[in-house]
């Protein structure tokens, strides 16, 4: 039930997050892509954050985190439209399926759950490395959490490090020319820009580190 109320507050930290970079998400989208990112991840994020809230009031304060997360996904994939929101998701209702039944916090659960987002956004998008989307983000700051779990930090160490290495991540697509999604007819004028996807998803891990100290 603690996890279930964790994973509620954490969607509103990821909503404040999105919400203050709605304009900015959206200018970067526009300048290869369609402009719809910051648009999509607000509606993706308020209605997954509502959805949380909701269940774990009409819970007491006892909702399990897998339910809290399944709904949450659902709600995203359905309210945001667009290829980002349907990778977020249903890589937060696959945390939830990694965490089960888990209640309470447990450091060694977390490198199982964000491996599972990644598994999750990279088996959906059939994306690589270096194609230039989220999961150019996605793969060092996964990759992170585990290092830094397994040499002994803290769950809030832990996605602090790796939030840093995600915004390093997300920064260097700007090197990249795009071979997914919307940007790639237009990859040309993306070089130079960062990725939509992989900034929002550096920006939300940065919140949640926050969040968590
Ligand atoms: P859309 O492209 O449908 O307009 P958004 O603008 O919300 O959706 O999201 C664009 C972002 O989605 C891109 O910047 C990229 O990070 C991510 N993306 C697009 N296609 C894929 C994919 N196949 N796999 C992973 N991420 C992707
Ligand atoms: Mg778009
Ligand atoms: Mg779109």
């Amino acid at each position: 039930a603690e996890l279930g109320r964790a994973a509620a507050r954490l969607l509103a930290t990821a909503r404040g997050v999105v919400v203050r970079h709605e304009q900015e998400l959206g200018e970067l989208d526009a300048i290869a892509g369609d402009g719809d990112h910051g648009i999509g991840m607000r509606r993706g994020v308020e209605a997954a954050a509502d959805a949380a809230a909701s269940l774990v009031e009409e819970a007491g304060g006892q909702a399990c985190v897998s339910e809290v997360l399944a709904t949450a996904g659902d709600a995203w994939s359905e309210k945001a439209g667009g290829t980002s929101g349907a990778l977020w998701g249903s890589g937060i209702a696959a945390i939830g399926r990694a965490l089960g039944s888990q209640q309470e916090y447990d450091a060694a659960a977390a490198p199982a759950a964000v491996a599972a987002y990644r598994d999750t956004v990279v088996a959906l998008g059939k994306t690589e490395l270096g194609d230039k989307t989220m999961v150019d983000a996605l793969v060092p700051y996964a990759d992170a959490v585990a290092e830094r779990i397994a040499a002994g930090a803290s769950v809030p160490e832990a996605l602090a490090a790796a939030g840093d290495v995600a915004d390093a991540a997300a920064r260097a697509t700007a090197d990249l020319t795009p071979k997914k999604g919307r940007a790639r007819p237009l990859a040309e004028k993306s070089l130079g820009h960062p990725d939509p996807g992989a900034t929002s998803f550096a920006l939300i891990a940065a919140g949640l580190a926050e969040d968590l100290a």
